[in-house]
């Protein structure tokens, strides 16, 4: 609920308020990066709106109660949420008309439990135009108690009509220290670490928390042990650790060369020390020539390509690492 959620102070009391003055629009987008909470947010602000003890503890839902119980369960009859779904060659994701045709005749209803009905469409952007005219209809005649919010990466893609109909509230990303100390504490892991992951995910949350610290320090270790002395053994055996990594993880390991370089270019240029995702390349930026690192980046782009259909992700490996630790 509110106290799990990260950040968006400012967006959460605008929330609590509305709740707490009754004062609630019929419809939000909450616009914003994916994977900074803006879904929890808005899974909190239903319990909030639902949950009868909230007025009396700040807005804050209790827990406990069967709404907020249900809530929590993806079980409650007056919430409803809408998502993309694939299409059938799995590739595209869009929101067809069906679900909000389901959606319009459900809301004919009053609710059945809690004071109010939401309805989450989360990828708002992603409806397609019969899905986007059809809660347009909806909106110009609002049904009773009935909240709509709109989440979305892209608030600009939606209809004009529809996103003048809505209040708009904005999500930021979470600012470093703050995202950083969070994940310090979530993930038991030092604050050096931390501050490496937090920028490393752009003040994403959800992202913060799908990248393995483990990993993020042993490929740097690695990397960093072979750009100051490299035998063709260590070459080698780093190759051979990376080259079993699933495939997102060989990734992630490109995702993070690329970063370290990016890094010991802006060092060079700008300076901005601090605001380094890799402190490391600081030292670095030193003794690497600012071409080495051009033609390392272009490198390890070129890697990247031909790691989807590389046969041979060894030699692949091998060969990368060999340009990257010769200065
Ligand atoms: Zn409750």
């Amino acid at each position: 609920m509110w106290p799990s959620i990260i950040g968006h102070s400012r967006q959460i009391a605008e929330l609590k308020r509305a709740v707490e003055f009754a004062r609630v629009p019929n419809a939000y987008i909450f616009s914003g990066p994916r994977g900074i909470g803006k879904r929890r947010v808005a899974d909190a602000f239903t319990a909030a709106l639902f949950c009868a003890e909230a007025r009396s503890r700040g807005m804050a839902p209790c827990g406990e109660c069967a709404s907020c119980r249900k809530l929590a369960g993806g079980n409650h009859p007056d919430r409803f949420t809408i998502e993309p779904e694939e299409s059938e060659r799995g590739a595209v994701q869009s929101i067809k008309i069906d679900p909000l045709r389901e959606l319009q005749a459900s809301l004919q209803f009053k609710p059945l439990e809690a004071p109010a009905k939401v309805a989450v469409i989360d990828g708002a952007d992603r409806m397609m135009d019969a899905a986007a005219n059809s809660l347009l209809k909806i909106l110009e005649e609002p049904p009773e108690r009935t909240h709509f919010i709109l989440i979305t990466p892209f608030p600009q893609r939606l209809l004009p009509t529809i996103r003048s109909r809505c209040r708009h509230i904005a999500f930021s990303p979470i600012p470093d220290a703050e995202l950083a100390a969070e994940i310090a504490r979530q993930r038991e892991i030092p604050e050096r670490e931390a501050v490496r992951i937090a920028r490393l995910a752009g003040g994403s949350m959800g992202t913060a928390m799908a990248l393995d610290p483990e990993l993020v320090e042993g490929v740097l270790g690695r990397f960093i042990a072979l750009t100051k002395k490299a035998s063709s053994a260590d070459i080698f055996e780093t190759a051979q650790a990376w080259k079993d990594l699933d495939p997102g993880k060989i990734l992630l390991v490109f995702d993070l060369l690329a970063s370290f370089y990016r890094d010991l270019l802006r060092v060079q240029a700008v300076g901005g020390e601090s605001e380094l995702i890799h402190p490391e390349a600081a030292a670095m930026a030193l003794s690497c020539p600012a071409e080495h690192a051009l033609r390392c980046l272009s490198e390890i782009d070129a890697t990247r390509l031909a790691a989807e259909t590389s046969a041979n992700k060894q030699l692949m490996f091998e060969q990368l690492l060999f340009t990257l630790s010769r200065q």
